[in-house]
């Protein structure tokens, strides 16, 4: 595969090169960066959402699509190369495309990383190998000791998690979600059922820079959830009265500035993590990546997961946060810091070390 797509690399004018992505997502930021980075850009979405994209006046050209997976479509695809199109994926490559095998297109990262963050067994290799902090994982509900919340194979963006405190709550919980039809007696077996921290999300966005050699630290950020945001609104009492559970549907994001001395320790996870990266996938990581983690009441980290691409929480970051503003000294955002990643590689003759 890398073959193929070095060939294609080859063919490209570098001179010319446009910047593309799916327009959902984080692609306002990711097609705003290219812009301010000096490049053209080609927004690849539905009738529906194009209104939103051209309002804002991010995007040069517009591909229309049905559906998001036209992309593998062959014919699209020529076409994005043959305008020396560079995809930056996102969120929504994993959720409505999933495989990458059939994009004969550069994309910049390392697409296998990607496919080991879209699988729990594989996440959790890798940062157990990275050594960092993770929930307890419980084998068997039997096992259970105190708050655990389970997540189902199938569950996106946290929906249809729940929280138990022992196995008999789990098996009643699932037995009612298996009747309502919200899950299959296979799932109830294959749910992993993980240690719940009680405590601050906060997201890291990191970019991890092959041209630079360097990890950079972008913004920080948590998540605006329904309806886990919601639950201290209502009494107690109603609660337990209307039996309600939370889910963790993200609506939206808050930037974080994170008491300073706690940065060592997402330091200290973003370095293991990138070695690690080097040994699974390599070369490892590029560009932008994410850690996922709940800060506890002693002000340990848990890493509950990983994403090896940019987050939608960097639209926080945007024009700049305080992190990229420190480190820069000027206007840094995800979005932008691809696109200069990508720009310096050019002038330096590295393109081929952004795009696996
Ligand atoms: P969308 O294109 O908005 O449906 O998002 C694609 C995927 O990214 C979904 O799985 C969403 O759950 C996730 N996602 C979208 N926006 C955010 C956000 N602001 N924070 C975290 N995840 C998000
Ligand atoms: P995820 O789908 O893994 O991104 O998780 C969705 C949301 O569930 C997170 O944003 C957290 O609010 C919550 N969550 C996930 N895992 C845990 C955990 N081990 N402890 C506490 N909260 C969690």
């Amino acid at each position: 595969m890398r073959e193929k797509i070095l060939r294609i690399l080859e063919d490209y004018d570098t001179q010319d090169l446009h910047i593309g992505t799916i327009g959902s997502h984080s692609a306002l930021n990711i097609l705003r960066g290219a812009k301010d980075e000096g490049f053209k850009t080609i927004c690849i979405c539905r009738e529906r959402e194009k209104a939103v994209y051209e309002n804002f006046g991010v995007a040069d050209e517009f591909l229309i699509v049905n559906d998001y997976t036209d992309l593998l479509d062959d014919k699209l695809q020529e076409e994005l190369r043959e305008k020396s199109t560079i995809l930056i994926p996102h969120g929504s490559f994993n959720a409505y495309i999933g495989k990458f095998d059939d994009l004969l297109l550069p994309i910049f990262g390392n697409r296998e990383l990607m496919v080991w963050e879209t699988d729990r067994e594989k996440q959790r290799e890798w940062l157990e190998r990275a050594g960092v902090r993770m929930p307890r994982r419980y084998d068997r509900p039997e096992d259970i000791e105190g708050l655990t919340i389970v997540k189902y194979p199938g569950a996106k963006g946290g929906k249809g998690y729940f929280i138990v405190s022992d196995a008999s709550e789990f098996y009643e919980v699932s037995e009612s979600m298996v009747k309502s039809g919200l899950i299959s007696r296979e799932d109830v077996k294959n749910a992993e059922l993980q240690q719940y921290i009680l405590g601050t999300n906060i997201y890291f966005s990191f970019f991890y820079s092959p041209v630079y050699g360097r990890i950079e630290l972008i913004a920080i950020d948590r998540r605006y959830e329904s309806t886990a945001d919601a639950l201290g609104k209502v009494p107690a009492k109603e609660q337990l009265k209307a039996d309600i559970n939370p889910t963790y549907t993200v609506i939206g994001n808050f930037p974080v500035v994170l008491r300073e001395s706690l940065l060592v320790q997402a330091f200290e996870a973003a370095n293991s993590i990138v070695e690690v990266s080097k040994e699974i996938a390599y070369p490892g990581m590029v560009g932008a990546f994410c850690i996922e983690s709940i800060f506890d009441e002693n002000a340990t980290m848990y890493v509950f997961e990983i994403s090896a691409r940019i987050v939608a929480g960097t639209n926080v970051g945007i024009p700049s946060s305080p992190y990229s503003y420190i480190l820069f000294g000027e206007n840094i955002y995800m979005g932008r810091r691809i696109a200069r990643e990508v720009r310096v590689a050019v002038e330096k003759g590295m393109l081929e070390e952004l795009i696996y």
